[in-house]
């Protein structure tokens, strides 16, 4: 489905998938990195699948901690530039928590040193293809898609699954973005990429499907708003779970409670009526009675 100089290292869900641009003289580059707690793994794969090849750039898509968690160990490693969209640029090379995600989401990104920006509507050129970079907001408000005309592949990034999207960050801190998403998907539409490679999952072919999925979801996001926040707070929850795999119930509702991209839900979507404490709660329980989370005694893990 891919041509060979295009190659996807896909992992679980807690790691976005790396992405690796051959075929060049130059070196290969790769586009996205990772969760930090993988980043051993990740170097071990990039290690492996590049062999003496030393790769030329590092390039994300957006910045969450997902997706750039492995660009400091990687960039240690190789001493490899690192691009980025352009939106938290300065953001990035100052490491200033309060403007990068991973504080208000309780996620781990160590800090690595962005080199320039990768710019919507620039050409980036490799191994003979030119890849098209645009602007793709909604999930992330700076985040971009690249899409290569000669392949058709899309490197989408969390602007589209193949089974919905990313959650819409801004929507849960009172910003508007849905229509953002959706703007993001007419982009998607109209480049009709023959091959998209979101970041997470694997790589698929059936644009109409996927697009119809996620736009069914978007609509039932913005006719019930809270139904988005509800489900972030699972999908933030997940995360953490997969990254920590087990941890006592009251230590999971305490990182619940302080972190503050779930405070900020609860006060938008369900306070006064619930109490944070009750609302993180039923968070959890909702997990358990999907089966995502399984309870032994005080101890909640990961389904297996
Ligand atoms: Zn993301």
């Amino acid at each position: 489905m891919l041509p060979d100089d295009i190659q996807v290292l896909e992992r679980g869900w807690l790691s976005a998938n790396t992405v690796l641009l051959r075929g060049d003289a130059r070196g290969p580059v790769i586009v996205d990195t990772g969760y930090c707690s993988h980043a051993s793994q990740t170097l071990v794969l990039i290690a492996g699948a590049l062999g003496e090849e030393l790769p030329r750039e590092i390039l994300n898509t957006h910045l969450h901690s997902d997706h750039c968690g492995g660009n400091a160990a990687l960039q240690q490693r190789y001493s490899s530039p690192i691009r980025i969209p352009p939106g938290q640029f300065w953001a990035a090379k100052d490491w200033d928590e309060s403007a990068l995600s991973y504080r208000a989401t309780g996620q781990e990104c160590p800090r690595f040193i962005p080199t320039a920006a990768l710019t919507p509507g620039e050409v980036y050129q490799q191994s003979g293809r030119e890849w098209q970079i645009h602007a793709a907001p909604g999930h992330d408000p700076d985040a971009v898609l690249m899409f290569d005309p000669k392949s058709g592949v899309l490197i989408a990034g969390d602007a589209l699954w193949e089974h919905g999207f990313g959650i819409v960050f801004p929507e849960l801190d009172g910003e508007h973005a849905f229509e953002a998403v959706a703007a993001s998907l007419d982009l998607i539409e109209a480049l009709q990429p023959a091959v998209v490679i979101p970041g997470h999952g694997a790589p698929f072919s059936g644009l109409a499907l996927a697009l119809a999925e996620a736009r069914s979801r978007l609509s039932f996001f913005k006719q019930q708003p809270e139904r988005h926040a509800q489900h972030a707070a699972k999908a933030l929850v997940m995360f953490h779970m997969l990254e920590h795999r087990r941890q006592p119930r009251d230590t999971l509702q305490h990182w619940q409670m302080s972190t503050p991209v779930h405070q900020a839900m609860w006060k938008r979507f369900f306070a006064p009526a619930q109490s944070l404490a009750s609302w993180s709660e039923q968070v959890v329980e909702q997990l358990l009675a999907g089966g995502q989370l399984k309870a032994e005694g005080e101890v909640i893990r990961i389904a297996a």
